[in-house]
C-alpha cells in the first residue's frame, strides 16, 4: 500500500529508514538547534564517502559504489510510514525525552534523497500543521538533483541543498542539476558542499558562478568524521572559504558521537 485516504484525499506514505531524536542539528545554519530527525530511505546518488549507506545500499552492485562495500537489508532499513504515523513517533520520541506539550523544535527530512517521496513530504508538513498548535518549522535535506514539486516551494521551509562533488564517485550528469540549484537559490536555502582539500574549491566556484548562487547562502564543510580530520581539514580550508566570502561548517553530531547512528 503506498497511500491513504485523508477527507477524500490521497495522501502518500513514506520510507522511512529511521526517526530519531530530541537531538541538535549538527550542520550549517541551524547547528545547536533543538530537532528531530525524519531520515527518508532511498537515494539516486551513490556517493562512495555516503555517512548513511543503509539508506541505499541493499544491493551487491551498489555496495561495489560505497567505500564499506557492505550490503544493507531493505526489510530492516525501510519502513512504509503515514505521514501520521510519522508524527505519532516523533510525538512518542520528545515526550519520551521529557517534553509532555506536544511536538517543538525543529524537524529536519533527511535521507537518502527526500525529494524521491516530494508527495510524502507535502503530506506530513501539512498534517504536522494540522495537528500542532504552532507552526513548525521545517528543514529539508536535499543534494539538489530533483526538482522540488511547486507546492513544496511555497511552504518556507528552510532548504539544505547538499550539492555533490567530482570526489562523491557520481557522474557529472548524475550530480549536477544546474536548474534546480538555480531555483532553490530562491528559497530560504544553505547550500552546504562537502570539501576534502582545498583543490575542490574549483569545482564549487564553477557550480556557484553558473547557478548564480548568492555567496551567503554558501556553507563549506570539511569532510571528515573523526575529530582530528574535520580540525585539520577545517584549517585547510578556512582562508579559501572567508576570502570567497562564503562560511564553514563543522559537524557536531560527528563532533560529540563520531559515526554513531541515532544522533
Ligand atoms: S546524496 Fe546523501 S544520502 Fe545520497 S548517497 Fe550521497 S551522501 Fe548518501
Amino acid at each position: 500500500m503506498h497511500s491513504n485516504q485523508r477527507g477524500g484525499e490521497t495522501v502518500a506514505n513514506l520510507q522511512v529508514n529511521e526517526i530519531f531524536g530530541p537531538t541538535i542539528q549538527g550542520e550549517g545554519p541551524s547547528t545547536g538547534r533543538h530537532a528531530t530527525f525524519v531520515r527518508l530511505s532511498n537515494c539516486n546518488q551513490t556517493c562512495t564517502w555516503c555517512d548513511t549507506p543503509q539508506t541505499w545500499v541493499y544491493t551487491e552492485a551498489k555496495a561495489k559504489r560505497h567505500v564499506d562495500g557492505k550490503v544493507y537489508s531493505k526489510d530492516a532499513e525501510v519502513h512504509e510510514m503515514t505521514p501520521n504515523a510519522v508524527i505519532d513517533r516523533i510525538k512518542e520520541l520528545q515526550q519520551a525525552a521529557g517534553m509532555p506539550h506536544g511536538l517543538t523544535g525543529h524537524i529536519v527530512i533527511s535521507g537518502g534523497e527526500p525529494m524521491l517521496q516530494g508527495p510524502g513530504v507535502i503530506g506530513l508538513i501539512e498534517q504536522m500543521q494540522l495537528r500542532s498548535t504552532y507552526l513548525v518549522p521545517f528543514e529539508i535535506e536535499t543534494a539538489g538533483t530533483i526538482m522540488p514539486p511547486s507546492r513544496l516551494l511555497d511552504f518556507g521551509v528552510q532548504w539544505n541543498v547538499s550539492p555533490k562533488l567530482q570526489h562523491s564517485g557520481n557522474s557529472k550528469r548524475v550530480r549536477y542539476r544546474p536548474n534546480v540549484l538555480s531555483t532553490l537559490a530562491y528559497q530560504r536555502v544553505a547550500f552546504k558542499f562537502v570539501v576534502q582539500r582545498v583543490d575542490d574549491f574549483v569545482e564549487i566556484d564553477e557550480i556557484v558562478s553558473e547557478c548564480a548562487l548568492p555567496p551567503n547562502a554558501i556553507w563549506i564543510m570539511p569532510e571528515g568524521i573523526t575529530t582530528d580530520q574535520l580540525v585539520t581539514t577545517a584549517l585547510d580550508i578556512l582562508p579559501a572559504t572567508l576570502s570567497r566570502g562564503w562560511n564553514l561548517t563543522y559537524r557536531l553530531h560527528n563532533l560529540l558521537w563520531g559515526n554513531e547512528r541515532g544522533h
